[in-house]
C-alpha cells in the first residue's frame, strides 16, 4: 500500500456514514456484501435501479487509489453488471447500465467513502 493510501484509508472511519452502513450501525438496503466489498440502494435513487457498489474499506475516493487496489477495483468492476442485471436492469445492449463516481469536490462527490454509482431501467432518467 502507498504511503499516500495508508495516510487516508483505515479499515473503519467511525465518522464515515457508508462505514457506519457497512457495519450495520445505519441500516440500507443491502444488495450484495462479501468479505471486501458492499452494495446497497442509493437512499435519493436518479433512476428506476440506483444502487451504490463499495470499498468495505474506508477509503476516501478515486483519488487515494494506486496499484495495491487493482484486484479490489477489478473485482468491483466485475462484480457491477451481474448485480445490475439482478436489481432489474435490461441486459446489454438494450438495457445496461451506467456506472460512475464522483471524486472531491469539484468532481461531485459528497461521501468521501469510494462509491460507485450504478444506474439504469427504463429512461428517461431524472438526470441524464
Ligand atoms: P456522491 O455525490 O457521488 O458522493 O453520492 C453520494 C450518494 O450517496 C448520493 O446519491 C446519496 O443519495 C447517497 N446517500 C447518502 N446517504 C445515504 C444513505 O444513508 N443511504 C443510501 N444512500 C445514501
Amino acid at each position: 500500500m502507498s504511503d499516500l493510501l495508508r495516510a487516508h484509508t483505515a479499515a473503519h472511519d467511525p465518522d464515515c456514514i457508508f462505514c457506519k452502513i457497512v457495519a450495520k450501525q445505519i441500516p440500507s438496503g443491502i444488495v450484495y456484501e462479501d468479505e471486501e466489498i458492499f452494495a446497497f440502494h442509493d437512499i435519493h435513487p436518479w433512476a428506476p435501479v440506483h444502487f451504490l457498489l463499495i470499498p468495505k474499506m474506508h477509503i476516501p475516493s478515486m483519488a487515494q487509489v494506486g496499484p495495491d487496489q487493482a484486484g479490489l477495483l477489478g473485482r468491483m468492476m466485475a462484480l457491477a453488471p451481474k448485480l445490475a442485471l439482478e436489481q432489474g436492469c435490461n441486459p446489454y445492449p438494450e438495457g445496461g447500465y451506467r456506472m460512475l463516481t464522483n471524486t472531491g469536490r469539484e468532481g461531485g462527490q459528497e461521501v468521501q467513502h469510494l462509491h460507485f454509482h450504478v444506474m439504469g431501467g427504463p429512461r428517461p432518467w431524472l438526470r441524464g
